[in-house]
């Protein structure tokens, strides 16, 4: 069996451990039978914890009449049901948890912003899973060639971003020289990069078109900067965003994937070739589904993401339902990485939208706002794009005229709605009362409009 160090064992406290740690890659490069032996062996292991350790699991593979030992080949899996967001909302906070808290070293809460019909998810990482998430950062980084010789400016903001930390542990890591920028302003972002001499700049895509206007009003170009290149976490990175991206900053962009319910940034990266992202393989088994029938799409179609973890464990989750739109690759890639890729996401199954890196459902505000007036009849939600980036987001209010309002006249109540919003978003929003009939008609995604931001108008 293919064995890998951890990386306890490899990284010593001075830093030489970097050749070794680099070493460790080569599950990158594995023949693809080899891959596929090396999933079904953790396959096994995971199922054995989660139908020990796990009453929701145990139940479903009770009820199946299946014991973990059953599943010799990936077919005799296919048999489970799927795991759902809703499941795990269903269990909060810890009934999905495989470990005793005393084990747990970590917890992520994800909320799919406002209201959440309730519940928010909360995941948990042993010392194991932690080290295992770093792991794949270190991956990423070393797989667009980051090395200690970089100084990687990390320009997030850690408080909505949860796995902005990751970005800063993968670089001390590898031993290159951390600029942590969080959420300063662009022109002070940029006079960093300038003072510093960053090399790897890390943000999201919404900033880095923002830093890239910036410039061009400051009258600079990015052959001024010592930039080798961007990567960006955590939305898709489109190739019209890529294009203007690597056009402003005049170096290689790069973007990232991960689920906020396992890890995220780390499931997969692009690697220099820019042809899809590569999976961690190793660590998580791919499937692609359709996203009605829940059935194996052709490969190379289409379909729905669905990812089980294979050495998670604190959090085993099988089958589970990313809601991200794919296409597999599993064609042999330039850079000689034999892991499969994935396209971008190219949309969702559900309503989520995201601005600034930060998703929202429009049902769940709606239920949040109705939850504040009981008298609102609709509601909008209206996000201004840049390049396809949710940029700002208006919510236009409509009710019922002849109710009083709540909070006795018209700019209390807006005080109030817009101060609820903050708080619960973690950032704030234009919130504007309009006559019902004047609500714009709503798009594709439930109560929701799109208007796009002409470039050069981002305000500083
Ligand atoms: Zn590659």
């Amino acid at each position: 069996m293919f064995r890998e160090p951890t990386w306890e064992k490899t990284i010593d406290t001075n830093g030489k451990g970097r050749e070794k740690a680099m070493s460790r890659t080569n599950v990158e490069f594995l023949p693809r039978d080899a891959v596929h032996q090396l999933q079904m062996e953790r396959l096994q292991m995971t199922l054995n914890r989660a139908y020990f350790n796990v009453d929701f699991y145990r139940q479903r593979m009770d009820n199946l009449k299946i014991l973990p030992e059953d599943v010799a080949l990936l077919n005799d899996f296919r048999a489970f049901p799927f795991t759902t967001r809703q499941d795990l909302a269903d269990h909060y906070p810890y009934g999905l948890f495989a470990e005793p808290l005393k084990s747990i070293v970590r917890l992520k809460i994800s909320t799919p912003g406002l209201g959440d019909r309730g519940k928010p998810v909360v995941i948990g990482f042993t010392r194991h899973d932690v080290a295992m998430w770093q792991d794949l950062m270190v991956r990423l980084f070393q797989q667009l060639g980051i090395t200690d010789r970089d100084i990687v400016q990390v320009a997030f903001n850690f408080s909505l971003f949860p796995g902005a930390f990751t970005f800063n542990h993968a670089a001390e890591l590898i031993g290159a020289t951390l600029a942590p920028s969080a959420t300063i302003s662009a022109t002070m972002q940029l006079q960093i990069m300038q003072d510093f001499r960053s090399t790897v700049l890390a943000t999201s895509s919404a900033f880095a078109l923002h830093m890239v206007e910036t410039m061009e009003r400051l009258g600079f170009t990015g052959a001024e900067l010592n930039l080798r290149l961007v990567m960006l976490g955590p939305d898709p990175l489109w190739e019209e965003t890529r294009e203007r991206l690597e056009n402003g900053f005049r170096v290689p962009v790069y973007g990232l994937y991960g689920v906020a319910e396992m890890v995220e940034p780390g499931i997969a990266g692009e690697c220099s070739a820019k042809d899809g992202l590569h999976l961690a393989e190793d660590q998580f088994l791919v499937e692609i589904v359709h996203p009605v029938t829940g059935e194996p799409v052709p490969r190379g179609q289409e379909g729905e993401l669905v990812l089980t973890t294979l050495t998670a464990e604190a959090y085993p989750l099988l089958r589970y339902r990313t809601g991200d739109i794919t296409v597999l690759k599993e064609s042999p890639c330039s850079c000689g990485r034999s892991l499969a890729r994935i396209t971008p996401v190219l949309r969702r199954t559900d309503n989520r939208v995201s601005i600034r890196g930060i998703s929202l459902y429009p049902e769940n505000v709606e239920e949040f706002l109705t939850s504040l007036d009981p008298d609102l009849q609709d509601i909008r939600l209206v996000i201004t794009t840049s390049y396809g980036i949710g940029e700002h987001l208006e919510i236009l209010l409509a009710r019922d005229p002849a109710r009083p309002f709540p909070e006795g006249n018209r700019s209390q109540y807006l005080d109030s709605m817009r101060s609820h919003v903050r708080r619960a978003l973690g950032f704030g929003t234009k919130v504007q009362l309009v006559d019902f009939e004047r609500l714009p008609k709503e798009g594709l995604i439930y109560k929701t409009v799109f208007r796009t931001l002409p470039p050069l108008s981002s305000p500083e």
